[in-house]
């Protein structure tokens, strides 16, 4: 569980961490799609909203957030520290504005985008590999 105190030096340390890759999450999404044959590219920064995980050859881009600070509809990503409330606000609110326009932008750019929430991580995993599969189903073990 994140450090939810007022803010302080270790408070920006923790939102470095925050914004920092290969969270478990993450690396558990990147293990599956290993094991089930995918090739990918790690946080190309270069693409807009710099996504975590990238799979060239379906040019699909993969986000793997965490429902507390990327503002997910669920229960976690609804609560709110009731100190500092406007500061965690503001945040969260520019987070998820921040979100959405990479989204947009990656969609834009011609990638299909997908969100794998950190609440519902297998369920997010299985759907993410069903779909590559049927994108092209004789592919997949072999990626440039
Ligand atoms: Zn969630």
């Amino acid at each position: 569980m994140t450090d939810l105190n007022p803010p302080t030096q270790q408070r920006s340390e923790n939102m470095r961490r925050v914004r920092s890759k290969n969270t478990k999450p993450e690396l558990r999404v990147r293990s599956a799609l290993h094991k089930a044959g995918f090739r990918f590219r790690l946080h190309r920064r270069d693409l807009p909203g710099s996504p975590d995980i990238v799979l060239t050859r379906y040019r699909v881009a993969v986000w793997v957030n965490g429902c507390f600070w990327h503002a997910h509809d669920c229960r976690r990503g609804r609560s709110r520290p009731s100190a500092n409330a406007q500061f965690w606000k503001d945040k969260i609110e520019s987070t998820k504005a921040r979100d959405l326009r990479g989204l947009q932008n990656a969609t834009a750019a011609g990638w299909t985008t997908w969100v794998v929430w950190e609440c519902c991580l297998e369920a997010g995993i299985q759907e993410l590999v069903a779909n590559l599969r049927s994108e092209q189903p004789n592919l997949g073990a072999v990626d440039s």
